[in-house]
């Protein structure tokens, strides 16, 4: 078995871009530079921006942390959402989900620039990528594309099994997997909390992403030798004795799938931290695009 390992790709990922960073200095040229916004103080989604932020300042560009109170209104989200469309400094922003409930997330997603749109997530984005152009491809879906490349995962023409089709993760991997290319080219099935026996499914799979948000949901019994494993769930247990009073764990029972899989990813270091480096390309690719124009 041979562990995927999101946390070395994504620093490596990281160096390389620091790199190029470092030339567009030599050369005078503007930095990337990404805004994140985020409205309340939702646990996660603070660990999160936070982490984004790190990263930003670790590989030289420059970032922006727009944090609003929980009961910030639609219409000034809006505003903000405008003022960063219209702000020529600002290479690629992030609108950090979930939003408070008072607040339509399907209308702030739209008003995204999609030229700004480094999450993907904007349908311009989202449709270009499922015709195969150049587009912003959603930073989860594209790390576990980027990871299986790195490891040399051979996709093509296996039997890929997706569980979950969110907006986010489920659905466009399911699209990336499916695409003609060298590292794609799989046959891919998506389920979902309405399918009827995944374990029937997941038995015939050579890749299995599993995208739920259920601890342990993937066992020993639902996979076959040799399979490849991707598990994208993050999810916080509450444990005393941890000194966050949690402890994150994936939808994978690690310690019996590992066994049986050829590659798999853990969690944590796996998809989590592809997503953070993959976030940070495609700023860079917004900048380099801004430059071109
Ligand atoms: P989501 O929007 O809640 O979608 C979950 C999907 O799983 C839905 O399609 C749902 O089906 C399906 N599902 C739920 N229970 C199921 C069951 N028992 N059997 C089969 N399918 C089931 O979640 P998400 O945003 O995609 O996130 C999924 C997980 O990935 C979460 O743990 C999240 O924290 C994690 N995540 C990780 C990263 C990362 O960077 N590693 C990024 C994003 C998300 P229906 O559509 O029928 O409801």
């Amino acid at each position: 078995m041979t562990l995927l390992n999101g946390k070395e790709i994504a620093n490596q990922i990281k160096d390389e871009i620091a790199a190029e960073v470092g030339e567009m200095k030599i050369r005078g040229e503007k930095v990337p530079h990404l805004a994140a916004v985020l409205v309340g103080n939702d646990g996660a989604s603070l660990t999160y921006v936070g982490s984004k932020v790190r990263s930003c300042k670790r590989i030289g560009f420059e970032s922006t942390l727009k944090h609003l109170p929980e009961d910030t209104t639609e219409e000034d989200l809006l505003k903000l959402v405008s003022e960063l469309n219209a702000d020529p400094d600002i290479d690629g922003y992030i609108v950090q989900l979930p939003l408070p409930k008072h607040i339509d997330e399907e209308k702030v997603l739209l008003a995204v620039d999609p030229e700004k749109d480094v999450d993907g997530f904007h349908p311009t984005n989202f449709g270009k990528m499922a015709l195969d152009m150049q587009s912003f491809i959603p930073a989860t879906p594209f790390g576990i594309m980027e990871l299986l490349k790195r490891y040399k995962v051979e996709v093509e023409g296996k039997h890929a099994v997706v569980i979950g089709r969110s907006h986010i993760v489920g659905r466009p991997i399911s699209i990336l997997l499916s695409q003609k290319g060298k590292y794609s080219n799989a046959t891919v099935t998506l389920t979902h909390s309405r399918t009827k026996d995944i374990k029937a499914l997941t038995l015939q799979a050579d890749i299995i992403v599993s995208a739920l948000g259920v601890p342990g949901f993937l066992t020993a019994d639902m996979v076959r030798e040799g399979a490849v494993i991707i598990d994208v769930g993050i999810t916080r247990v509450p444990d005393a004795s941890k000194e966050r009073g949690y402890y994150i764990t994936g939808d994978v029972d690690f310690e019996a799938v590992s066994k049986k899989a050829s590659y798999i990813t853990p969690v944590p270091g796996g998809v989590g931290p592809m997503t953070i480096a993959m976030l940070l390309q495609n700023t860079l690719l917004a900048r380099k695009r801004r430059t071109r124009e």
